[in-house]
């Protein structure tokens, strides 16, 4: 059941509960054990529980302050490798919302596959910030959409593939960002709310789907490494309407830059 406190644990750190799967069973370290205590330090985007605090607040936090393959990151520097391309075979499910205090997101068990080469990951959440977290020669995104996947094929070892996809205020509307600001929960809580209602998360994808990757971590407490990381390059349009409505409830939820460490950024052309 190691597995399951795992699960739910890193749901709980990554905002999002999502029972259905972490009902799996499996076998995990003891390492998996140590980081599944139900307490969790309170942590902020600001002031004495802020990211330069967050190494502090708790043991399990430490990897905040003392890793050295943080995210995000600025991407100024890229190496042009032949990357496998990304396959986004996700499919509509019903949508379960949360706000739970730190992002916005959306949890699921039904939303397909990302494939990477060889490799398969299952959505298994997306969430928000404001503005983006990491940059692109130095400039930031109005917002950025994480979609988090773990690992499809062996689950007895976690594997966390993350895909940011930057929105910036233009002309054009999104069309679900318009269903999913309509029913957003305005006030945080532990539960997620299910709605009556089919989304297609690949509304939220551009349609040119090359992008950078490096190894990176959470970018919330307990800032877990060895995350595998995709930056897609083309953002997609949101109103500024859909930006405000963000900003009323999150106007500053993104963790600052981190430093590279000699990590290096592929990029697929
Ligand atoms: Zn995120």
């Amino acid at each position: 059941m190691v597995y399951k406190k795992l699960a739910i644990a890193t749901l709980a750190v990554l905002g999002l509960q999502m029972n259905s799967y972490a009902t799996e069973k499996s076998h995990n370290s003891d390492k998996a054990d140590a980081k599944t205590e139900s307490h969790h330090a309170i942590w902020t985007y600001e002031g004495k529980t802020g990211p330069a605090h967050w190494g502090s607040l708790s043991e399990k936090y430490a990897l905040c302050s003392t890793g050295k393959q943080q995210s995000p990151i600025d991407i100024s520097k890229s190496t042009k490798t032949d990357l496998p391309q990304l396959e986004f075979n996700y499919n509509p499910f019903p949508l379960v919302i949360a706000n739970n205090g730190h992002t916005i997101g959306v949890v699921t068990d039904k939303g397909g596959l990302l494939k990477i080469g060889e490799e398969s990951y299952k959505l298994w959440q997306f969430h928000t910030h404001a503005p983006s977290e990491g940059t692109i020669n130095g400039k930031h995104a109005d917002m950025v959409i994480h979609f988090v996947h773990v690992n499809a094929q062996n689950k007895d070892q976690l594997k966390f593939a993350v895909v940011g996809v930057y929105l910036e205020k233009g002309k054009t509307a999104n069309p679900l960002i318009e269903t999913l600001w309509k029913v957003m929960p305005k006030t945080a809580s532990e539960e997620p709310q299910k709605h009556d209602i089919q989304i297609d998360a690949k509304q939220l994808l551009p349609q040119d789907k090359n992008y950078y990757t490096f190894t990176g971590s959470l970018t919330t407490p307990p800032c877990w490494e060895g995350i595998k990381w995709m930056i897609l390059k083309q953002p997609v349009s949101i109103s500024a309407e859909q930006l405000a409505q963000y900003h009323a409830l999150y106007p500053h939820n993104a963790r600052p830059l981190q430093p590279l460490n000699g990590r290096e950024v592929l990029s697929s052309n």
